[in-house]
């Protein structure tokens, strides 16, 4: 699997025998290699542009850490950002409470939309789910087989009529899964060896007449930019809920799959990885990327030494808090810090009791917040971290247009770190036995 796009990012990284410090320069080499085995493996140009610019930056500001080569950092960096590139996971299908949820599967003939439809009804039936069958591609007689062949094998109904159009037979479709008490339908659409307007026109009309509650486009992972094209086509003519990525355990060239979620907007749901039918596996970007790079030992090098130097640095950090010094700069680190850990929401999940919180704050997106923080700093000068009492009205609007933000921006941020420094300090204060008392009110 990948095996292609392996051999390619290997010999790339190979090129990085730099020593020292990552500079545009000594990275220029190495990274113009990882673009090209990145294209070769067929994944979207603007993918690919956009997946270097973001390495690029990042190569640049990041911290060398001496205990590891700098070519394996930039192996880390290509490993998160394919991550990023293809994530975050979303394995879920979100059912509706009364009536039953309709699922399409669309794509290109051949893709595994047959195949998944009975992958998906079996992995249904063991969360104890009624499925049904739906044989809605009238263009090809087989294909109606094909499904009836994969229900029996799961042991799921298969819905099928004969003279009659796609709206009509998913209509019928529903109103027999009402009578036997099925509570998912799984629609196996007509596909084509290529987009067309016929059959897009087609989607389209059971899209608007069944009102699908969640359409997911079937991507062969075999293909490069074929795919990407057909998805950009499937996407714009119908609204695409998620992807399902097939085929992955053949000769997957990583083009589709890297491209995809950046070209639909869509998370990859599921990726089947075999003709059976119990290959349907729930989308792991972490397990996928390791499997594109199988450079699983270098990325953990770099994840422990990473961590090291973290701690390090948070110890270091509270020590200075211990003695009350905190300026803007140490809480530029702490946001940082707490992105690495994920994204807030995830972290604030982890606690007990958190949970309900942290949907609350998914209304006001919080990673958007942290950003727009970590932005307004970053415009900042050295001396302004150190010092945001030299912040005037100047200085505010300068920084406000370098962060793309307004000045009132700008002061509240100053507000709100003078409340915590000042918090920071009388702790530094207090005894031991009152920063308890401070901490838990
Ligand atoms: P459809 O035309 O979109 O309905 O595609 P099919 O479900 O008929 O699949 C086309 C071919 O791909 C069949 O031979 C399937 O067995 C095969 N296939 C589907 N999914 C996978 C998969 O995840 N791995 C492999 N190796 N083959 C698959």
């Amino acid at each position: 699997m990948f095996d292609d796009l392996q051999k390619r990012l290997s010999t790339a990284f190979k090129r990085f025998r730099v020593s020292g410090v990552l500079t545009e320069a000594n990275m220029k080499e190495g990274l113009r290699e990882v673009r090209t085995a990145l294209l070769e493996a067929d994944v979207n140009y603007n993918v690919v542009q956009d997946f270097m610019a973001r390495v690029q930056e990042k190569a640049v500001g990041t911290q060398v850490v001496k205990s590891v080569r700098p070519e394996q950092q930039i192996v880390k960096l290509v490993h998160d950002e394919m991550i990023e590139t293809m994530g975050p996971s979303d394995p879920t299908i979100r059912f509706e409470k009364s009536g039953p949820t309709v699922i399409m599967l669309c794509g290109l003939q051949g893709s595994g939309k047959t195949t998944t439809s009975g992958k998906l009804a079996k992995l249904l039936v063991a969360q104890e789910r009624r499925p049904m069958l739906v044989a809605a591609d009238l263009q090809r007689p087989a294909a109606v087989e094909q499904l009836k062949v994969v229900g029996e094998q799961v042991g799921v109904p298969v819905f099928s009529e004969t003279g009659t159009n796609p709206v009509k037979l998913c209509q019928d479709a529903l109103i027999e899964a009402n009578r036997r008490g099925c509570d998912t339908l799984i629609l196996d659409t007509a596909g084509r060896l290529h987009v067309d307007d016929e059959l897009m026109a087609e989607l389209v009309q059971i899209e608007k007449k069944v009102r699908p509650h969640q359409v997911f486009f079937v991507c062969d992972a075999m293909t490069g930019q074929d795919a990407v094209a057909s998805a950009e086509a499937f996407n714009k003519a119908l609204e695409l809920d998620g992807v399902i990525l097939t085929k992955l355990d053949g000769d997957a060239r990583g083009g589709a799959a890297l491209s995809v979620r950046k070209v639909t907007g869509v998370p990859i749901k599921f990726v089947g990885k075999g003709e059976k039918l119990d290959k349907l596996e729930p989308f792991d970007p972490e397990r996928l990327v390791g499997q594109m790079l199988g450079m699983g030992d270098i990325v953990g090098l770099v994840e422990a030494a990473q961590s090291a130097v973290d701690a390090e640095e948070a110890r270091l950090q509270q020590e200075k808090m211990a003695k009350g010094k905190f300026d803007l700069e140490d809480f530029r680190k702490q946001i940082v810090q707490i992105k690495k850990m994920g994204s807030v929401q995830d972290v604030m999940g982890m606690f007990p009791g958190m949970g309900q919180m942290s949907e609350n704050l998914g209304n006001i997106d919080a990673d958007a917040e942290i950003r727009r923080i970590q932005g307004i700093i970053d415009s900042m000068t050295p001396r302004e971290r150190s010092r945001p009492d030299l912040i005037d009205i100047a200085r505010r609007r300068r920084i406000a247009a370098g962060a793309g933000v307004e000045p009132s921006d700008v002061s509240g941020l100053v507000k709100q770190f003078d409340a915590m420094a000042s918090f920071v300090k009388q702790m530094a204060q207090m005894s031991m036995l009152d920063k308890i008392k401070a901490m838990t009110g």
